[in-house]
């Protein structure tokens, strides 16, 4: 029987390791060329920024108060400034996968809280989009790992609501899924007690729900924005602690 070499094993698995090398480093100057642009990109910004107004990151440090609070998707797609034609400092963002509102998600309760009572924001706006990859994950079977556990009341909403959402073509069942968490995104902010506290000191607070069009690019208001406890169930308003 014929066996390789020493040395023609070496050279295999040197050659071998060289291409690998050779592709790797291939593959990280992409990875490089595409954060680096990012970075020149911001440059260009910044430069531009600064000439067209030498006060705008000066006025930038000094602090925020934005009047809007986003809570929208992660979605790359849903590039909140430049879909809203906002500068730095103007909205307060919060997202995270389907743009959920968990009442236990403590992440999420800071930010909202945060908002409210300390940068006394006057909107909070939970947008959805169309076609969510994480709206469609949670109506299919196939296991997305971990976010099977995230996106489980995505799915139960679907459940509370096949009938009318199976009822529809095929092509609008995704979009109408993420409707309704959109809507119950809103409900959510409207019970929580920060949000009654600030009703409560006379200030002006909405609630609304927005999804985003991909295919037009346009903001779709779903009309269900809530300004006014008249507006939330009664076992939803908080009084005082009594200890
Ligand atoms: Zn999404």
């Amino acid at each position: 029987m014929l066996r390789p070499t020493l040395s023609l094993l070496n050279k295999l698995r040197f050659g071998s390791i060289l291409t690998n090398n050779r592709m790797m480093a291939n593959q990280v100057q992409g990875c490089n060329s595409t954060i680096m642009g990012v970075i020149e990109n911001n440059k260009s910004w910044a430069e531009e920024m600064q000439a067209k107004n030498p006060d705008f990151f000066v006025n930038l440090a000094k602090g925020q108060s934005p009047k809007i609070l986003w809570i929208g998707c992660s979605d790359s797609r849903m590039a909140v400034d430049v879909l809203t034609q906002t500068k730095p400092g103007d909205i307060f963002i919060h997202r995270n996968i389907a743009n959920r509102v968990p009442s236990e998600d403590i992440n999420a309760l800071c930010v909202i809280e945060y908002a409210v009572k300390h940068l006394k924001v006057e909107h909070v706006v939970v947008a959805g989009h169309t076609s969510c990859g994480g709206i469609k994950a949670a109506m299919s079977t196939d296991s997305v790992g971990i976010l099977d556990h995230w996106l489980r009341p995505v799915k139960d909403l679907y459940m509370a609501n096949q009938k009318e959402i199976d009822a529809l073509p095929e092509s609008e069942r995704v979009d109408r899924l993420g409707e309704l968490n959109v809507i119950q995104g809103v409900n959510a902010v409207s019970k929580l007690p920060v949000v009654h506290e600030a009703w409560k000191e006379g200030r002006e607070l909405y609630v609304h729900g927005w999804m985003l069009q991909l295919h037009t690019g346009l903001l779709k208001d779903l009309d269900v924005s809530v300004a006014s406890p008249k507006q939330v169930d009664s076992l939803y308003k908080f009084n005082a602690a009594s200890h």
